[in-house]
């Protein structure tokens, strides 16, 4: 941990909150051609060694070099098509450069478009069989939308004051992080919890980020050494029970510029979610005292109480949600559609919740999973 994330677990044993290591999708050792981290903490801008997880370089350039991949670029999927019997049979798309339409043919389909962009697709195919969208007989596509539960406090801790400078990089992003801890607490008035993102150190100074200090001269480079490396913020992430206000669906009149329907989308935080950020700022505003600090208000896109504005945290879930009803799901639990057997979903439009842990990860590990689910069903024959 770094000074100010010292000063954090200090203030977190007081108050009784786990601060544990940060675990991080980065490599320690060398792995399948993957060099380790050289903390050059530049991990936002993209890892260059790959040392960092992301699905294109650890994931979609060791597939094409087996030599069983054909990636068409520049290709923006329209409809999925079906046969007679309801399957699908290939996808209609827009291949940009030429602004031309094509079709490819399909044994199964795992669509992967990100959790609205999936029921987008799966909404505009739509056939005799499937009048609502294709596999939406529930009426369930475009519900159970979700976004991770946002709220952030930040303080000005007085004892980081005037440090001595040195170089604080390491890994990119927190060294420390606080898990939920609160299981069995029966007294909260809201249901699953959060987890805590810490913020802080001799980062690159950012816009605003000297706000209350302006002025002129030598005056203020005595303020902005002074309290360079001196804020710490505090972002909580939590989770959101799915409810019947916040779906999206085909928006009747607008389309996007290769003509196809885009969605609309309808938000609302119900009192869990509200209840929820309430104590985000309570035991944000207590740590940043425990730390000696005074609390100061973000400036960030929030609504009324600060709780973020749905879909800011960018962690869409829900959407093409699975279940064991066909009824009320339209995704059995390999995410594969109950009404359509070549079908599947691999992103986070599955996701029945949006647990408190950041989506990413469990997108991956579902997908995982539903690849082996779908290479042995092909292995039978039964797609
Ligand atoms: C700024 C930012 C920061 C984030 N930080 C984190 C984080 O720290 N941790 C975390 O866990 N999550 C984070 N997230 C969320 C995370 O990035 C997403 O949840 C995740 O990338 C979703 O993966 P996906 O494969 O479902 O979709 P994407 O990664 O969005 O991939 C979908 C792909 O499908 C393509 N596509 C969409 N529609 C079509 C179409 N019709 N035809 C053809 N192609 C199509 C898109 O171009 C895209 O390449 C962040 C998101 C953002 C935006
Ligand atoms: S700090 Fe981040 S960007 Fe730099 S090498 Fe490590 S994983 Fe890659």
């Amino acid at each position: 941990p770094r000074v100010h994330e010292v000063l954090v677990q200090k203030a977190g044993k007081k108050l009784g909150l786990p601060v544990i290591p940060s675990r991080m999708a980065m490599l320690t050792r060398p792995n399948h051609g993957r060099a380790a981290c050289h903390y050059c903490g530049q991990c936002g801008r993209g890892c260059k060694t790959a040392s960092a997880f992301s699905s294109s370089q650890t994931m979609v350039l060791p597939a094409m070099k087996t030599g069983k991949l054909n990636v068409i670029c520049n290709a923006m999927a329209r409809e999925l098509l079906t046969g007679p019997d309801g399957k699908v049979t290939g996808v209609s798309y827009v291949d940009k450069p030429t602004r031309t339409e094509k079709q490819i043919r399909c044994r199964a389909v795992v669509v992967a478009a990100s959790a609205c962009e999936s029921a987008r697709l799966l909404l505009n195919s739509k056939s005799t069989r499937f009048p609502n969208g294709i596999a939406n007989s529930s009426g369930m596509l475009g519900r159970n939308l979700t976004d991770t539960v946002g709220y952030g406090l930040g303080g000005q801790i007085p004892a980081l004051e005037n440090l001595p400078r040195h170089n604080c990089d390491g890994i990119g992003g927190m060294h420390v992080y606080v898990p939920w801890w609160l299981l069995d607490d029966k007294k909260k008035n809201f249901p699953r919890g959060y987890h805590i993102e810490i913020g802080g150190g001799f980062g690159m100074p950012q816009i605003g980020g000297f706000r209350g200090h302006e002025g002129y001269g030598a005056k203020l480079k005595e303020e902005v050494r002074r309290y360079y490396g001196s804020y710490v913020g505090f972002a909580g992430r939590g989770e959101m029970i799915p409810n019947e206000h916040t779906y999206c669906e085909i928006d009747p009149e607008k389309v996007d510029q290769w003509g196809i329907p885009v969605l609309r989308f309808h938000f609302r935080w119900s009192e869990h979610e509200i209840n929820q950020a309430k104590h985000m700022h309570d035991t944000f505003n207590d740590l940043i005292v425990a730390m000696g600090g005074k609390p100061q208000p973000r400036a960030s896109r929030r609504e009324d109480g600060g709780i973020s504005v749905g879909g800011s945290i960018i962690h869409e879930a829900g959407t093409v949600s699975m279940g064991n009803d066909p009824a009320k799901s339209v995704l059995n639990k390999y995410c594969q559609a109950h009404e359509v057997k070549n079908l599947f979903v691999a992103d986070a439009a599955p996701f029945i919740s949006n647990a408190d842990k950041n989506v990413t990860l469990t997108i991956v590990a579902n997908a995982w999973r539903t690849a082996e689910y779908l290479a042995e069903e092909m292995r039978k024959g039964n797609v």
